[in-house]
């Protein structure tokens, strides 16, 4: 059943930080427009982040002259993707957002009255993880504020924190290394970029002539097949075809007047906001 939130309670503001770009620009937006908030940063670490996350994350918590809580759950992945019996998680089965992203944070919150603020923009349409539990009362002031893709970008840049640096090398999001709402394409540059990480992937994904024992990352190509030179080149492939026509349908607008830029280059369907904002 659920708690009734104790009123009596101070309100707690908190913004959690993804390592991705809207979230910390949302960190840093707050604290020039509404200094007066005592917010509390928080990062839900799963330990299967992109390195260039944690380096990310830590040149943002200079910047806002604050700590940025590490949120761990009790068990990490390892441990729950052995009691799921070598099940990887998938969109349809999230376990890993669940237990690792939602469940600390949640738990970090307890009971009290607490703010928590969304950096989804205000050209976006997607709604995200809301937190049912009633204490919990979710905010949006990129919505409030008018800030769009363009908005975001220029916060950044004027702040000096600049992008995420995983976007440098074609990753499109945050999220651990292994995500599985990564496109193929960012499976290549997994490989290309961080072969060590692609290998460790790999390890967790396990094939078998009986498909429903089968675990792989992406549906039907387990990675040790994706790293085929072939395969690689079919995907590099396609990816430019898909450019090429997104840029025609494009035609004279800007990156920013269409999807945001950096939307435009994901295959992938969009993840959890918790993990990926
Ligand atoms: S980033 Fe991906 S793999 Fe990691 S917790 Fe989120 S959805 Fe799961």
């Amino acid at each position: 059943m659920n708690q009734v939130p104790d009123q009596a309670k101070p309100v707690r503001h908190i913004l959690s930080l993804s390592g991705g770009k809207d979230s910390t620009a949302l960190a840093i937006h707050m604290r020039k427009t509404r200094p007066h908030i005592e917010m509390e940063y928080v990062f839900c670490d799963t330990r299967k982040e992109l390195q260039e996350t944690y380096e990310y994350l830590n040149r943002v918590e200079a910047y806002l002259g604050k700590p940025i809580i590490r949120l761990n759950a009790k068990a990490g992945f390892d441990h729950w993707h052995t009691v799921f019996g070598g099940y990887l998680p998938s969109p349809q089965m999230r376990w890993c957002t669940k237990l690792l992203k939602l469940e600390p944070f949640e738990k970090y919150v307890g009971e009290d009255p607490v703010v928590s603020y969304i950096g989804i923009r205000a050209d976006e349409d997607r709604v995200g993880y809301i937190s049912t539990k009633p204490n919990i009362k979710a905010v949006f002031p990129f919505k409030e504020d008018g800030i769009d893709y363009a908005g975001v970008m220029r916060i950044l840049d004027e702040s000096g924190i600049g992008l995420p640096p995983y976007l440098k090398w074609g990753r499109t999001h945050s999220g651990c290394f292994f995500c599985f709402f990564q496109s193929p394409i960012e499976w290549v540059r997994l490989l290309e970029t961080h072969p060590d990480q692609f290998e460790e992937a790999a390890k967790y994904e396990k094939t078998s002539e009986d498909p429903g024992k089968s675990f792989t990352w992406v549906q039907g190509m387990p990675l040790n097949e994706l790293r085929e030179p072939k395969n690689i080149a079919a995907i590099k492939q396609r990816y430019a075809e898909r450019q090429a026509r997104l840029r025609k349908q494009r035609g004279n607008k800007g990156l920013v007047e269409t999807l945001g830029g950096l939307e435009l280059n994901s295959e992938a369907p969009r993840a959890c906001l918790i993990c990926q904002l």
